[in-house]
């Protein structure tokens, strides 16, 4: 199942807790520039499917590849630089930084304390933190939150925190993001513009998308293919129509 279209290949992937397995023979390809959306009933494994592919977790067995090469296991900051990033979202000690300075804050772009920056660096770290700035204000502006560049992290609310989530990814060179839950909490109109946002990141920057998601409008709007777990597995892929249509699918969703 290692072809050109697929950017993630997912094989017979199991994590367990102890006894219990939240994964559990999970096997799924992300074709390359696709919105994959993945739903599935609350304890269906999604989130820990992520961590694991995302490297936030380590699996009990099973394969991940990227681009055909093996990256099982790898450690988050190697897969950021692959360009795999799962959001997060921003950690309570960013909340008293402003909008601006989040963006700046990701990791990937700052050449550091290298011995070359103590011996010269004034100059160029000036320069890099011009470009840095720079960069961050015209993500918000992709975003169309360039108001919020001043305000404080904390302030802002859980829509637009979201899209200060994804503006992160468009920090550094992402080929692959991870969404988890964008929608929980947050207004119609400010989830329309999430949503315009990632179609946007998806056709004008080629980024590919993996979205969970409970809100079947916003993976209408967005999604294709849509795959749908249970109980750790993949129970259907397909349109979400087809998904809504399959019998295993709603005795999941009626079993919850
Ligand atoms: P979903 O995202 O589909 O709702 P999760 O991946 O969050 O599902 O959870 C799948 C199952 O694994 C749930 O029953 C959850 O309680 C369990 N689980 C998740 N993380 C842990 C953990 N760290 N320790 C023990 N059980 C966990």
């Amino acid at each position: 199942s290692h072809s050109d279209e697929h950017m993630i290949v997912v094989e017979d992937l199991h994590k367990h807790f102890g006894g219990f397995h939240a994964v559990d023979g999970a096997s799924l390809n992300i074709d390359r520039g696709s919105i994959t959306g993945l739903i599935g009933p609350n304890g269906a494994g999604k989130t820990t499917l992520f961590n694991v592919i995302a490297g936030v977790l380590k699996p009990t067995t099973g394969r991940v590849f990227m681009d055909g090469e093996d990256i099982t296991g790898l450690p988050p900051h190697t897969l950021f630089h692959k360009g795999l990033l799962r959001t997060f979202q921003i950690a309570h000690e960013f909340h008293s930084m402003t909008c601006r300075e989040n963006l700046m804050m990701v990791p990937g772009n700052q050449s550091g304390e290298t011995l070359w920056n103590t011996w010269f660096g004034t100059r160029r770290i000036a320069d890099e933190e011009r470009a840095l700035r720079a960069k961050a204000d015209e993500v918000l502006e992709f975003l169309t939150i360039s108001h919020l560049a001043d305000q404080k992290a904390g302030q802002i609310s859980g829509g637009q925190k979201k899209l200060l989530e994804l503006g992160r990814t468009m920090m550094v060179d992402a080929k692959i993001v991870f969404l988890d839950e964008v929608g929980a909490g947050v207004n119609r109109t400010l989830l329309n513009t999430i949503a315009d946002a990632i179609l946007r990141l998806n056709k004008e920057r080629g980024y590919t998308f993996v979205v969970i998601e409970h809100d079947m409008d916003f993976i209408g709007k967005l999604c294709d293919p849509v795959i749908c777990m249970a109980e750790g597995h993949v129970l259907a892929e397909g349109t979400l129509a087809e998904i809504k249509a399959n019998e295993q699918v709603i005795e999941a969703y009626l079993g919850t």
